[in-house]
C-alpha cells in the first residue's frame, strides 16, 4: 500500500465525540466537532454528527463547502473571520460566522441582501488570549449594531482561549462571558441562543465545575481527534488517543557519522537534536519519505528507540536501533500540528480503517 498514508480510526472518533457529547450533555453544553485539522474531512465529520454532535465547525470556508457537497446536513460554522470579499462564498455554505469586526459583519450583510439569506453571526470577546475577539466593553455596541443590520441574525457570542497566548480558561473567563451575554440580552430583549465558552482547552474547566454558568456549547477538535487536553498535550481521561497512525517508509538506512563535517551554516529547517548535543560516534540514520511539508518533526511518537535527528521539505531523518531495509513501514503518532499537515499534504494519502456500520448513537 502507498505510502506515506495516514491511517484513520474512525471508531475511535466516535467514541472521543460520544464521550464528550455525553459528558457536556450532562452539563447542559452541546457540542460543536471542529474538523479543520482534518481539511474538513466528510469522513470524520459523518462520525462526529453520528456521536451526537449537533453543529460542525471548520476555519476555512473551502472545507464547509466540501461537507456540505458531500451531504452533511447539521449546521455548520465557519471558526474564522472571513476576508470582506470572501461574504458571498461564506452566506452560501455557512449558518453561522464568528466575526469580532464591524467591517466583516457589514460585508457579510451587503452579501446575505444578494441572496436574500439570512446569516447568524455569533461576536467573539477578548478574555485574554490576544488572539480574535472585540474588547468586552465594545461588545453591548458591537452586538446592538449587528442586531439592528438586515439579514444578520445574533446567534450568540464566543470567547477563544489558549490558542495564541496559552492562557488558561478558568471560571473567571466563564462568569465574565456568562455576565456579557446578560448584558447582551437586555440590549438585545432576547436570549442567546449559543454562548460558546471555548475549544478543547475548555474541557478542563467544563468537566471539573458544577456550574457551566450560562455556557451552552465548547467547540471541540483537538480532544475529539487525538484524545488529547492542549494545555497539557496528555491524555484526557476516557478518550481514545489512537485514532491517527501515520505510516511512512524506509528510503535509505545506513551507518554513518553522528555530526556532520564542514563548515556549518543554516540547514534548511534546522536539526530537532541540536549537533552540539549529539555524541560523536556512528549511528545507524535512516531516511523515511515524509517531511516538513507533510509533518512536524517535533510532533511524532515513533516506536521505542527510534528518534527524530531531523528534517527537510522531504526527508524525515531518524536514528534507528539498527539498519532497517528499505521498503521498511515505520508507524508513528501524530500530535496536533504533524496531524494538521499530514491532513493537508496532498503526498499523504488518507485511508479510514474502522468504517463504523451503524451511528454509534441515533440522533434526533
Ligand atoms: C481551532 C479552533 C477550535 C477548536 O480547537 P481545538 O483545540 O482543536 O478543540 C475552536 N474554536 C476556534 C475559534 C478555533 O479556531
Amino acid at each position: 500500500m502507498t505510502t506515506p498514508r495516514l491511517e484513520i480510526d474512525l471508531a475511535a472518533i466516535g467514541h472521543n465525540a460520544q464521550f464528550l457529547v455525553t459528558a457536556l450533555g450532562a452539563k447542559g453544553i452541546g457540542v460543536t466537532g471542529v474538523t479543520k485539522a482534518t481539511l474538513g474531512s466528510p469522513d470524520v465529520a459523518r462520525v462526529m454528527v453520528a456521536a451526537g454532535v449537533r453543529r460542525l465547525a471548520d476555519s476555512r470556508i473551502e472545507n464547509l463547502e466540501a461537507m456540505r457537497e458531500a451531504g452533511i446536513r447539521v449546521p455548520l460554522t465557519l471558526l474564522r473571520s472571513p476576508a470582506p470579499r470572501q461574504a458571498d462564498a461564506v452566506v452560501a455554505c455557512a449558518d453561522v460566522v464568528m466575526v469580532s469586526d464591524l467591517d466583516v459583519a457589514m460585508a457579510l450583510s451587503e452579501a446575505a441582501a444578494r441572496t436574500g439569506r439570512a446569516i447568524g453571526i455569533m461576536v467573539m470577546v477578548e478574555l485574554g488570549d490576544l488572539r480574535e475577539g472585540v474588547m468586552p466593553a465594545d461588545l453591548a455596541d458591537v452586538t446592538r449594531r449587528i442586531h439592528r443590520t438586515p439579514l444578520l441574525h445574533l446567534t450568540g457570542i464566543g470567547t477563544n482561549l489558549a490558542c495564541q497566548s496559552g492562557v488558561v480558561p478558568e471560571v473567571g473567563q466563564m462568569q465574565e462571558l456568562s455576565a456579557l451575554a446578560k448584558v447582551v440580552e437586555g440590549k438585545i430583549g432576547r436570549p442567546l441562543e449559543i454562548i460558546s465558552g471555548g475549544n478543547s482547552s475548555s474541557l478542563g474547566w467544563a468537566l471539573s465545575h458544577g456550574s457551566a454558568e450560562r455556557i451552552n456549547d465548547l467547540r471541540l477538535g483537538e480532544s475529539i481527534l487525538l484524545g488529547l487536553d492542549p494545555l497539557t498535550r496528555t491524555p484526557i481521561a476516557g478518550l481514545r488517543t489512537d485514532a491517527f497512525t501515520l505510516v511512512a517508509t524506509v528510503i535509505e538506512s545506513a551507518l554513518k557519522p553522528s555530526r556532520p563535517w564542514g563548515t556549518l551554516g543554516q540547514g534548511a529547517f534546522g536539526a530537532v537534536v541540536p549537533i552540539p548535543a549529539r555524541p560523536s560516534g556512528r549511528i545507524v540514520q535512516t531516511i523515511l519519505n515524509i517531511g516538513e511539508q507533510d509533518i512536524d518533526p517535533r510532533d511524532v511518537m515513533l516506536p521505542a528507540g527510534i528518534t527524530v535527528l531531523g528534517a527537510s521539505s522531504d526527508h524525515l531523518v531518524v536514528e534507528t536501533p539498527t539498519r532497517l531495509a528499505a521498503g521498511t513501514e515505520v508507524r508513528m503518532r501524530v500530535g496536533y500540528s504533524a496531524l494538521l499537515r499530514s491532513m493537508t499534504s496532498p503526498f499523504v494519502a488518507e485511508r479510514p480503517v474502522v468504517v463504523p456500520a451503524a451511528p454509534v448513537l441515533a440522533t434526533s
